[in-house]
């Protein structure tokens, strides 16, 4: 059971813009084919999800520290914790 509030990382949440509507910006710069897409609520990166094989999301919240994703999928607003893996 989790609590939505009970997470800290909810600090790190910004008011951003996507850096990259069109898509994943690794995988646009790549050429390379994604899934889902995430948006960094820090920064305003989007990449893509763990089921995508770049996970590009993962690594950018990973190596710069940034911690909330919110889904970008038409219709879903759910955000993800990616240090704890909860939803927050
Ligand atoms: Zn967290
Ligand atoms: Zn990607
Ligand atoms: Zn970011």
């Amino acid at each position: 059971m989790t609590f939505a509030h009970a997470d800290p990382h909810v600090i790190a949440i910004r008011a951003v813009a996507p850096r990259t509507p069109q898509g994943c910006e690794e995988c646009l710069r790549l050429g390379t084919p994604w899934v889902h897409l995430r948006l960094c609520l820090s920064c305003g990166h989007v990449g893509c999800c763990d089921s995508s094989p770049g996970k590009h999301a993962s690594a950018h919240a990973h190596a710069l520290g940034h911690p909330i994703v919110q889904s970008m999928e038409p219709g879903e607003d759910w955000r993800w914790c990616c240090v704890d893996q909860n939803f927050v």
